[in-house]
């Protein structure tokens, strides 16, 4: 189980140590039984061995490749005249995407995916809110409200669109950052259409942290005991931060949270915001440039009604 970042770092170092060892021990082993084999490998390492020292006194750099073809042949007969598994020299790794160093092409690859789910969970732990709250046990056929208009349509309807906007914007993420705030009274399903997104996206295999608000700034603060989520929620590919506006809010959190959503739109990464507060509210209460930055790139949702789980319950 992991701490840290600094945890999924020595993993990795320690994979690599554990499979350098794997290759001596295995080496080792075979030369054992085939000493001949020990011989030929050596023999060919000394003739590369000699091309690079250029000692050419006696046999020409041709000489020398012939030579080296010639034992490599004799070598890999013999290797298979005696059954010897062929990679016996090569290193062999967990994940050969990566090669375990947990990167591929600059992005992190899948095996650090789950190390780091592995590791938010741990932070948030997330598996155990989406048990429920996820979209096998969305039935918008629960919603009541079916004279309620929102732009021109029922509510019904509109919280089905609601519904495909998460689904595709989670999907389709990594292409095109899918930014979403949604509004709405207690009890309007806003955490749990969230909680739901952010089950989608670990089914995609994609880190998710989820924290509410009051969590994340408390773990900012310069005399928080444990660790400060910033790093994560900078990292996470979906980042959910519940109950936006329930914070008392001051200089402090102000900025915290306005770094925050500038970083994430700036580093092309997806994020999801419930907040209780109207959009001209958010305005009022803090800075404009996060104000601005969440009324222009963020997709706006409006909920109204009941929550979703209770009328399901209900219902049961
Ligand atoms: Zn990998």
């Amino acid at each position: 189980m992991y701490n840290s970042y600094d945890d999924i770092k020595i993993e990795y170092e320690n994979i690599r140590l554990k499979n350098l060892m794997l290759l001596d021990e295995t080496k080792n082993r075979i030369y054992e039984e085939h000493p001949k084999l020990k011989d030929m490998d050596l023999k060919i390492v000394h003739s590369y061995l000699d091309i690079g020292r250029k000692k050419l006194e006696e046999k020409s750099i041709d000489e020398l490749k012939n030579e080296i073809k010639k034992l490599t042949i004799e070598r890999d007969n013999y290797i298979k005249e005696n059954g010897i598994d062929p990679t016996y020299r090569e290193l062999k790794y967990d994940c050969n995407i990566c090669k375990d160093t947990g990167v591929v092409n600059d992005k992190k690859c899948s095996c650090f995916v789950k190390k780091e789910i592995e590791l938010f969970d741990k932070i948030s732990h997330f598996s155990n809110y989406i048990k429920h709250d996820n979209f096998d046990n969305l039935d918008t056929s629960f919603y009541k409200q079916n004279d309620l208009n929102m732009s021109g349509i029922s509510y019904i309807d509109y919280m089905k669109n609601v519904v495909d906007s998460l689904k595709s914007g989670v999907k389709f993420m990594d292409e095109i950052p899918y930014n979403i705030i949604m509004i709405g009274a207690p009890g309007t399903g806003k955490t749990f259409l969230a909680r739901c997104a952010g089950a989608y996206a670990l089914s995609l295999n994609k880190s998710v942290l989820y924290v509410n608000v009051n969590e994340y700034l408390s773990s900012l603060k310069p005399d928080f005991k444990g660790v400060s989520l910033e790093p994560y929620a900078i990292i996470a590919d979906l980042f959910i931060l519940d109950d936006l506006g329930t914070e008392s809010i001051t200089e402090f959190t102000n900025t915290k949270l306005n770094y925050l959503i500038d970083k994430r739109l700036n580093d092309k990464k997806s994020t999801i915001i419930t907040s209780n507060l109207l959009l001209n509210q958010i305005g009022d209460n803090y800075m404009s440039q996060m104000y601005s930055r969440i009324s222009h790139a963020y997709l706006q949702c409006y909920l109204a009604g009941e929550d979703l789980r209770r009328i399901k319950n209900a219902n049961i």
